[in-house]
């Protein structure tokens, strides 16, 4: 421990006696403690009505957005109404925690009145405190049109929806397209091949037929173009989670784009760190925290809510702090952002992006 601090401090040293100014800029103060951040995780999963949730809840003195999706392949996910009404459980059991995102079915989208009753059942989600609408990875990557072809997600059927989405003054959480490793063969250095084995319907690599990921994104991109006035959430860092690059390009072209970091902290941590940490600087109010974690009924909540702190803490000691944090068996120095950032990140830009947040 005392060498790994020796060689963690021993370059910024060096810089101070030299009389130039760190690289890194460190805040210089001590990053504030997790607590006392308020911090929200904007993107999370927890249908499961535990005291054991709430109780981690107050314990990090955090709150959550609970998102619901329509995952045909995946238990529990199938529907919208019972994700729903576990959401509101949930909202209710949290005491002021807890809020929610809805959705709804894209399966249908090729119906006459889809559009229409897609918006009545969002607007009543609204009613019951959905606090926006989350759009899901099947657009783009699993439904097709009777003639074969991909539904994009700038194609004309859900553009009324998003329309009233911004009508109503709610937020889209866009999960559009996949980490490069689903186009890919399957290599264990990469963070995200071992779910594509594990979840083969989503991997894409050795399908022909199926849409490239940039084609995606492009499409992506052209429905965000498209709705200058709807607060869209990139989420899983917009997809572009391979190169902070690429996604400060879509949010230096759109003002009304965001990214969560849901699930993706590992894709920031293998980049470099001053690049990264240069990213997170310039883009300071446009990063939401998130992990993607939850707990669903029927698991091992106990471990579900342990596993939820683990990456929360994780989490906060790489962006908040220079102390080295583990990421796929490597170590890497956290972000040490400055406190103003830190808690931008961690609290102050959800409640921007997604107003009507319960407050606490
Ligand atoms: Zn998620």
């Amino acid at each position: 421990m005392h060498l790994l601090r020796f060689l963690l401090l021993f370059p910024l040293l060096a810089t101070l006696a030299s009389g130039g100014e760190p690289k890194t800029a460190p805040s210089g103060a001590a990053a504030p403690s997790l607590v006392s951040l308020g911090l929200v995780d904007a993107h999370a999963h927890v249908f499961a009505d535990s005291a054991q949730v709430f109780a981690l809840l107050e314990r990090l003195n955090m709150r959550f957005v609970n998102i619901t999706v329509v995952d045909p392949y995946d238990k529990g996910y199938e529907t919208v109404e019972p994700q729903q009404r576990a959401a509101l459980a949930v909202a209710r059991g949290a005491k002021g925690r807890a809020s929610w995102v809805s959705t709804f079915d894209a399966a249908g989208w090729e119906q006459p009145g889809f559009a229409r009753k897609v918006i009545a059942q969002l607007e009543a989600s609204f009613r019951q405190g959905a606090v926006g609408v989350k759009i899901y990875k099947t657009i783009g990557m699993d439904l097709r049109a009777k003639d074969g072809r991909y539904v994009m997600p700038d194609d004309p059927a859900f553009s009324p929806i998003l329309d009233a989405i911004a009508a109503n003054g709610k937020t889209l959480y866009a999960h559009i397209a996949e980490p490069a490793g689903a186009w890919k063969a399957y290599d264990p250095s990469d963070p995200d091949s071992g779910y594509y084995r594990d979840n083969p319907l989503w991997w894409m690599y050795g399908k022909p037929g199926r849409p490239a990921k940039a084609a995606i994104i492009a499409a992506r991109d052209r429905m965000i173009a498209q709705h200058p006035g709807l607060r869209i959430v990139g989420c899983h860092l917009g997809s572009n989670e391979e190169d902070v690059d690429e996604i400060a390009k879509r949010l230096d072209r759109f003002p009304n784009f965001a990214v969560d970091t849901a699930a993706r902290a590992t894709h920031l941590a293998l980049q470099p760190r001053e690049k990264v940490r240069a990213f997170m600087l310039k883009y300071q109010d446009r990063i939401l925290y998130a992990t993607d974690d939850g707990a669903q009924p029927g698991d091992d909540i106990g471990a579900r809510v342990n596993y939820w702190q683990a990456d929360i803490e994780r989490h906060y000691k790489y962006f908040a702090t220079g102390e080295p944090v583990e990421f796929m068996g490597r170590k890497v120095r956290g972000l040490e952002l400055p406190e103003t950032v830190v808690r931008k990140i961690f609290r102050g830009n959800v409640e921007k992006w997604v107003p009507g947040i319960v407050a606490h």
